[in-house]
């Protein structure tokens, strides 16, 4: 039997449509992507800051340096390096080049020289090299006070750049390193499963007051206490508000626990 003009238009349409569309005239609904959240309450992250701010209220990153820009240097320095390798690296390279003029001068054989306790110091060499001259023909030898502008300087990243920002500027950003990934999944603070979803939403939980410094309590938190091998959860200022099953108990304590169990069996 022929079908008739509105049946013809009701099967053109089926057919353009594809699969699983929406009838026509149902509102478009954009399927929401849950992002992770805190584990958290409000409540445990204020006591979380509070108590890591009282025993250390103004927390000072590790890394030495001059001025902004011997910060910046030090930072690209310090991937995959330790603070205490990169400061003894830099003090003899700042004290003779604090200026991109003078470490574009001092030449990138030099500047190698003076970091090669460093890991990667070949690369991160000619990164310092490269960045200097940046910074001399493009931002007048200042170095930016901008996250996208400096992610383009050469060997520097959203990291690097949210230290900068952080230390010689005073933005709130968090520069999301190992141990703050490490500390945020732990707790619960502000679980991700990598280092950009775990800045975003420390940015959206961490209260006001506490914004300035997160970057470095935390870090610290993570480098002294809840260490990335054995955290040492029995001496943690945060123990009852962190979420970690497998809290570390007072060296001592467990073979102490184990001792009674087998006694209690043999009796
Ligand atoms: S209780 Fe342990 S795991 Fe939790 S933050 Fe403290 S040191 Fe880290």
């Amino acid at each position: 039997m022929p079908l008739n003009y509105r049946q013809m238009m009701a099967k053109e349409q089926t057919t353009a449509k594809g699969k699983g569309d929406p009838p026509q005239g149902a509102k478009m609904r954009t399927p929401k992507k849950r992002l992770p959240r805190s584990r958290l309450t409000k409540q445990e992250i204020q006591a979380l800051f509070a108590r890591l701010s009282a025993i250390n209220p103004e927390p000072q990153g590790e890394l030495e340096y001059i001025n902004p820009y011997t910060l910046l240097v030090a930072v690209v320095l310090s991937a995959q390096a330790t603070d205490v390798g990169v400061n003894k690296a830099t003090r003899a390279l700042f004290a003779i080049a604090d200026t991109p003029e003078k470490m574009v001068a001092l030449g990138e054989d030099k500047v190698r020289d003076h970091i090669k306790t460093i890991g990667l110091y070949r690369n991160k060499a000619k990164n310092v090299i490269a960045l200097s001259q940046t910074l001399m023909e493009e931002f007048g030898s200042r170095v930016p006070e901008d996250r996208e502008v400096l992610e383009t300087l050469p060997g520097v990243g959203r990291k690097t750049a949210n230290v900068v920002l952080n230390i010689a500027f005073g933005h709130e950003t968090i520069a999301v390193d190992t141990h703050i990934f490490r500390v945020s999944n732990r707790t619960g603070l502000a679980p991700g499963k990598d280092v950009l979803q775990v800045e975003l939403m420390l940015e959206r939980i961490v209260p006001d007051d506490f914004k300035r410094h997160a970057h470095h309590w935390l870090i610290l938190h993570g480098r002294y206490i809840c260490k990335a091998r054995k955290p040492e959860c029995w001496r943690c200022p945060i123990t009852e508000i962190c979420r970690f099953p497998e809290k570390t108990p007072e060296p001592g304590t467990a073979p102490a626990a184990k001792a009674k169990t087998r006694s209690n069996k043999a009796a």
